[in-house]
C-alpha cells in the first residue's frame, strides 16, 4: 500500500490522502484551506472511491472537484453529506462576493450527490482487495475514522476527539498496524472542559449582571450547537443566527449522531432564532448573542460587534482557536477589528474560552498507545515534531505535501 498527501500533512488545512493498492486508487478527503484568496490542495488524479471524514471545509471543500469526474463514488455519513451541502453552497456564495474563481458549481454539488453512497458507524465496506471499517471520531456529529484492513490495518483519524463533550462522545483506540494521525494540538493541552464550561458559564453570568450583551462568535458547524448546550445549563435570554441556526436542524434531522438529541432539541428551542432586521434589534437588547463566523472573518457577528463594541458592560467571548492574520485574532491581541475596510478599535470585553473539538496532546498520546501500531503518520499539523518524543519505540513518519510513503 502507497500513501501520498495533496495537501494537509504539514500544516492544518486543504488535507487530502491518496493510498493505492493494486490499481485500486482511494482518496480520504478534499478540503481547501479558507483563507483570502483560498488555498487549494494539489489536483488529485481520477480516484475510484472517495471517502469523507467530516463537514468541516478543510476536509469537504473541494470534493466536488473530484466527484464530478466520473462515476467516483462518494462514502460519508448522511449527517455529513447534509452539512457538507450547506457549507459548498455558501463556499460558492462567498467567492462569488469576494471575486475569487469558484472551482466547482451548483451542478457539480448536485453530480456530488448523486454519487453519494451513506455509510454509518460500524459498516464495513468492500473496496478492490480492501475492507473499510467505519468509526466515530468524536470531533463533531458523523465524523468518521477509517480502519483499512488489507496486506495491513491502516487506521485514518480524520479530525479526532477522544473526550466526551455535550454533542458526541470521544472516539475509543482501533488496533492497527499503521495509525495515520492528525496532530493539530501536538506539544500543547486543553484545560479541563468542565472547568472551562464553568468559566464560560460565569463570564457570561458576569456580563448580564452589568447590563451588557454577550456577543458569542461560534464556528456553524459542532461549535454553535455545543455551546447553545452549555448555555441551557442557566437561564440566559440566549438569541441565535447565522449559519449555525440550519445547522441545529440538520443535526436534529440526525439524532443518531448526536450524544443527546433530548438535550440538544431543548437548548435548541429555548434559543430564540432571528430571522429579520427587526430580530437582530431585538437580540441587542437580549443577554446573549450566538453567531458566526466563529473567527469575526464576517456573517452577522460583525454587525453586531459593531453596535457593541464601545460599550464596556457588553463583551465578545471567543470560543474557538483564533487563525493567525483574522479579524478574531487581531482582536484577541490588539483589540482591534476591521469592519466595512476600516480598522476599528474595541473597547468592550474581550473573553477566549477553548472549546477545542480536537484531541489535545496527551490523548493523542494515549490514544496512539490504544491503537498500538509499529508506524504512526502524522499529518494535519504544525507541530507534528512534538510528538515524537512521546511516541518512542514506533517509527514516526511526518510526510510532506506530494511525498510517497509505502508500507
Ligand atoms: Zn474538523
Ligand atoms: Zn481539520
Amino acid at each position: 500500500m502507497e500513501i501520498s498527501f495533496l495537501g494537509g500533512a504539514s500544516e492544518v488545512g486543504r488535507l487530502g490522502m491518496l493510498l493505492r493498492h493494486q490499481g485500486i486508487t482511494l482518496l480520504f478527503d478534499y478540503g481547501v484551506q479558507p483563507a483570502d484568496p483560498p488555498v487549494y490542495p494539489m489536483e488529485a488524479p481520477p480516484v475510484d472511491t472517495l471517502f469523507l471524514s467530516h463537514s468541516h471545509l478543510d476536509h469537504c471543500g473541494m470534493i466536488p472537484v473530484v466527484s464530478r469526474r466520473s462515476e467516483t463514488d462518494v462514502l460519508m455519513t448522511p449527517v455529513t453529506t447534509a452539512v457538507t451541502n450547506i457549507l459548498l453552497e455558501d463556499s460558492i456564495k462567498v467567492s462569488k462576493i469576494e471575486g475569487f474563481p469558484q472551482p466547482f458549481s451548483k451542478l457539480d454539488i448536485r453530480t456530488m450527490n448523486s454519487n453519494v453512497l451513506p455509510i454509518g458507524y460500524g459498516d464495513t465496506i468492500e473496496i478492490g482487495g480492501f475492507q473499510v471499517g467505519v468509526h466515530s471520531a468524536g470531533h463533531i456529529p458523523g465524523s468518521s475514522m477509517f480502519e483499512i484492513r488489507g496486506s495491513q490495518t491502516l487506521l485514518f483519524t480524520g479530525d479526532l476527539q477522544t473526550i466526551d463533550t455535550r454533542l458526541v462522545r470521544g472516539a475509543r483506540p482501533v488496533g492497527c498496524d499503521v495509525l495515520i494521525i492528525e496532530s493539530t494540538y501536538a506539544g500543547r493541552f486543553h484545560p479541563d472542559r468542565a472547568v472551562t464550561e464553568e468559566a464560560f458559564l460565569k463570564k457570561v453570568q458576569d456580563v448580564v449582571e452589568r447590563g451588557g450583551v454577550a456577543l458569542v462568535p461560534c464556528f456553524a458547524v459542532a461549535r454553535t450547537q455545543e455551546i447553545l448546550m452549555v448555555l441551557s445549563e442557566m437561564d440566559f435570554d440566549v438569541w441565535l443566527d447565522g449559519m449555525g441556526r440550519g445547522v441545529s436542524q440538520v443535526y436534529l434531522r440526525h439524532p443518531g449522531f448526536l450524544r443527546s438529541v433530548k438535550e440538544m432539541r431543548s437548548a435548541f428551542g429555548r434559543s430564540r432564532i432571528i430571522r429579520s432586521h427587526h430580530g437582530r434589534e431585538k437580540a441587542l437588547q437580549g443577554e446573549v448573542i450566538v453567531t458566526t463566523s466563529g473567527m469575526l472573518s464576517g456573517g452577522p457577528a460583525l454587525f453586531y460587534l459593531d453596535r457593541l463594541k464601545d460599550d464596556p458592560r457588553n463583551a465578545v467571548i471567543l470560543t474557538g482557536y483564533q487563525v493567525e492574520g483574522t479579524n478574531g485574532r487581531s482582536l484577541l491581541e490588539e483589540s482591534l477589528i476591521e469592519i466595512h475596510g476600516a480598522r476599528t478599535k474595541v473597547t468592550c470585553e474581550v473573553a477566549y474560552y477553548d472549546f477545542s473539538a480536537h484531541a489535545d496532546h496527551k490523548d493523542l498520546v494515549s490514544f496512539v498507545e490504544g491503537c498500538d501500531p509499529s508506524t504512526v503518520v502524522l499529518m494535519h499539523g504544525e507541530a507534528r515534531e512534538e510528538l515524537t518524543g512521546a511516541l518512542e519505540g514506533r517509527e514516526c513518519i511526518l510526510p510532506m505535501e506530494g511525498e510517497r510513503h509505502s508500507f
